[in-house]
């Protein structure tokens, strides 16, 4: 199935105020990210020298007193604008089902959030923490307060204080007003029409439907921020979380585990990052201030546990999003992830099980060659070219191929049996294994397994298209090995 994003949503995700580092799939995806021209944004000299620690001061219970930049600020009609924007934004994210809702992990996050906020409340800003539904490891401030955290991101992280970094971060965006700053600035305006003009050359349908979206509030998002700006927020987020007694090692790492992912990360130099603080200077930053900070301190707050807890059900919700987009590593690993916080889970290894089926003719984690620069240019062009299917079939024409779809199938058909050990009722794998015997024309046991999923679960969001496809299956046979004439979105 396609999922069709608007690209200057695509675009909005790719990029992170903070934290991206985004990994194209190992095939044809069905985001339509593809980066217009590069924009003159990188004019931004670096700053000469750091700046000092203290842009905030400490204030009571434990909180940062705002930096005197906030405090100074005053709206102008101009900022009275963006607001609105961000506003809409908001309503808009919600309309279009992108945020997401899981009871157990908003609470978590708001509480998460507000304990990392100011003392003080900025004028016009309402703080709220949710989470988009984007594979994308990013998240992004609006200056109105709404800080979204991509499930993405949620699924990479470990624990609290890699989280707390991330949103430490993007609260300093806010309340700085660098929105608002960046927004007054002349230069950026141009840089605004750069991108509409860009955009436009990519698809110049969306640019209507995004007319009244695409406004400054998206394109620092987009950009981030200068450099300068991106690093007051990593400053101001270490002292928040050396404040809140988290493990700034974690901060640090946290900033490693963004580019480490499954997929092969096909991305170049990203076009937006051009003057964002390299990763790898972050990552010094952190570590340095960690051991200046709390080279002697014991103790110190990491929150795995609370952590996995809250996140199981967005980190599941996350791999089944890599399966529709055809991202079956990022799948696996997180099944994997599951597995080991949950060994007898059964939907766990169902999961698991979807995942090795949609790898296909792929190998769980890419090889030597498939990380070489030659092949991720050809892995580019393909993804221009080819849909998922199509790429699968020309993998499938090699023996490599073959042999990797058998291992495959063999390890998805393991876990769903392990999933039916545990709970013969198990919904999920049995339809899961009824793709895959259909996939090894084995149409009769398929066949059955459809049958019993539907018989458990009668009610699921799919339950309609599976009996279609059942019933398509029953009227190319009798004869085995006749062809469906229909396929769910969920067969690799
Ligand atoms: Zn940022």
């Amino acid at each position: 199935m396609k999922i069709q994003l608007p690209l200057w949503l695509a675009l909005l995700f790719l990029s992170c105020a903070s934290v991206a580092q985004t990994a194209a799939p190992e095939a044809p995806a069905a985001s339509t990210a593809q980066q217009p021209a590069q924009p003159a944004v990188s004019q931004d000299a670096p700053p000469t020298e750091t700046p000092t620690l203290p842009t905030a001061t400490q204030g009571t219970a434990g909180k940062l007193e705002p930096p005197q930049r906030a405090e100074d600020f005053k709206f102008t009609k101009i900022d009275l604008e963006l607001l609105k924007q961000a506003n809409d934004l908001d309503a808009y994210l919600q309309e279009k089902g992108w945020a997401y809702h899981d009871a157990e992990t908003n609470a978590y996050l708001e509480k998460l959030g507000s304990s990392l906020v100011p003392a003080q409340t900025p004028e016009n800003v309402v703080w709220r923490f949710r989470v988009v539904r984007d594979l994308e490891v990013n998240a992004f401030a609006l200056p109105n307060g709404s800080i979204y955290v991509n499930s993405g991101l949620l699924a990479r992280m470990e624990n609290e204080a890699q989280v707390a970094g991330v949103l430490a971060h993007e609260i300093t965006h806010v309340v700085n007003r660098h929105s608002y700053l960046e927004n007054r600035s002349k230069r950026k305006k141009m840089v605004a029409v750069n991108i509409i003009v860009a955009v436009g050359s990519v698809n110049s349908g969306i640019v209507g439907a995004m007319s009244s979206l695409l406004s400054m509030i998206v394109v620092s998002t987009i950009f981030g921020y200068s450099r300068e700006l991106e690093h007051e927020a990593d400053v101001y987020a270490v002292n928040t979380l050396q404040l809140q007694g988290y493990d700034l090692r974690e901060f640090s790492r946290g900033f490693e585990l963004l580019r480490k992912g499954p997929e092969v990360d096909l991305s170049k130099e990203p076009v937006f990052w051009a003057n964002h603080p390299k990763l790898a200077d972050r990552v010094q930053y952190v570590s340095t201030m960690a051991a200046q900070l709390q080279g002697n301190a014991t103790s110190l707050r990491v929150g795995e546990g609370p952590y996995r807890a809250a996140t199981k059900s967005v980190i599941r919700h996350n791999a089944g999003l890599a399966l529709m987009l055809g991202r079956p590593r990022t799948a696996a690993a997180t099944a994997q992830r599951l597995i080991a916080e949950e060994p007898n889970n059964a939907d766990n290894f169902a999961l698991l099980g979807d995942a090795y089926r949609s790898l296909g003719p792929r190998l769980p984690v890419p090889d030597d060659e498939e990380l070489t620069d030659h092949a991720k240019n050809e892995a580019r062009k393909r993804i221009q070219k080819m849909t998922l299917v199509e790429y699968d079939k020309a993998l499938l024409a090699d023996t490599h191929g073959v042999e990797r779809w058998e291992a495959n199938a063999g390890r998805s058909e393991d876990a769903y049996r392990r999933a039916l050990e545990m709970d013969p009722n198990n919904a999920p794998s049995h339809r899961g294994l009824g793709f895959l015997y259909e996939r090894q024309d084995r149409r009769t046991p398929a066949a059955e397994e459809f049958k019993k999923y539907l018989e458990l679960a009668p009610a699921a969001k799919d339950a309609r298209q599976v009996k279609l496809h059942l019933e398509s299956m029953e009227n190319a046979v009798p004869g085995i090995g006749a062809t469906p004439a229909g396929t769910p979105a969920n067969k690799p």
